[in-house]
């Protein structure tokens, strides 16, 4: 039987030290560390996740600003809101909350952030870094897998990672975070011929695809770490993640559940990347 990988607990000490750095940046440099979250419209579901943010940046000593522009804001109002925001010296990561109302290009958007201010990591710039392993950030919901498998003492180097989903939010930046763990890889997607097989062979075998019970117990080998991170609401009301819970952990060494696997993690590197984003700010400062 597998043993239960606590995401709750994992984030819950990752923003404890998260909240230790940012008081010794408090202390060296006379302010706290600043995120500023921009969010358009009314989305109630961007809207929870926001003042989740909110909330963590209180409890972790980081000073956050909200800032929530009307549905009908145009796509120029935004961009000049996040021109202030890469001048505004207390500022020191900007994220603006997806998605974004249609009529606007969330892509033009996305690159108007300045790179050292990207915490989410969505810029292109900070891409081609994290491809060339040359990087300060990853992305919040990447890292925190990696973070959960090294604090769980999974060792990475020469085993076989299976990735399903190639999304540029998860999937790909994932799997490019595995192969600099030395991992062997394979990304799968919806094109892929049988899932089932690849998976298999995986001693490491992530899901991030957002559809309940896509991986089943037969899929997984004897003694692999499933970590899953999709977020499926059921008709009831509840919430499951992409593998079978109840069969994979039978066959699994350890596993992540959902909820309280990797969702809490992603806030919490939010916060670690905050506080990396202003340290490396004022570090270049003084050079
Ligand atoms: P996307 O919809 O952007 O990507 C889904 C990926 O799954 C695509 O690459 C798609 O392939 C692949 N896919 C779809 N169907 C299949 C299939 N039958 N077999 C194999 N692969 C398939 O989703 P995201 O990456 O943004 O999110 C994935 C899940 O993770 C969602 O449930 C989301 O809610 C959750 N999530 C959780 C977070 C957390 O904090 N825990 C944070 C972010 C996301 P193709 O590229 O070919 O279309």
């Amino acid at each position: 039987m597998a043993k239960i990988i606590n995401g709750k607990e994992m984030a819950a000490q990752i923003r404890a030290e998260a909240a230790l750095e940012a008081a010794q940046f408090a202390r060296r440099y006379g302010r706290a560390p600043g995120l500023a979250v921009i969010i358009v419209g009314s989305d109630p579901a961007s809207q929870i996740y926001v003042r989740n943010k909110h909330k963590a940046c209180a409890a972790c000593g980081i000073s956050s600003q909200v800032i929530e522009l009307p549905g009908d804001t145009g796509e120029k109002e935004l961009l000049a809101r996040v021109a202030a925001l890469n001048e505004d010296a207390q500022t020191d990561g900007i994220l603006v909350q997806l998605p974004l109302p249609e009529g606007i290009d969330k892509r033009k958007v996305i690159s108007a952030v300045a790179p050292a201010k990207d915490v989410d990591v969505f810029h292109s710039l900070n891409v081609g870094m994290l491809t060339s392993g040359d990087y300060t950030l990853a992305p919040c919901t990447p890292s925190g897998v990696l973070e959960m498998l090294r604090r769980t003492g999974i060792v990475m180097e020469g085993r076989k990672c299976v990735m399903v989903g190639r999304s540029n939010l998860v999937g790909k930046p994932l799997a490019l975070l595995m192969l600099e763990q030395n991992c062997t890889l394979t990304v799968c997607h919806s094109k892929t011929v049988d899932l089932k097989k690849e998976c298999r062979q995986a001693d490491i075998l992530i899901s991030a695809v957002g559809k309940p019970r896509l991986i089943t117990g037969d899929m997984v080998k004897k003694g692999a770490v499933v970590i899953d991170i999709g977020i499926n609401r059921l008709e009831d009301g509840s919430l499951c993640g992409d593998v079978d819970f109840e069969a994979a952990k039978k066959k699994a060494s350890y596993i992540t559940p959902v909820p309280g696997g990797v969702g809490p993690m992603t806030v919490a590197m939010l916060m670690k990347n905050t506080v990396r984003a202003a340290f490396a700010a004022m570090e270049k400062k003084e050079k």
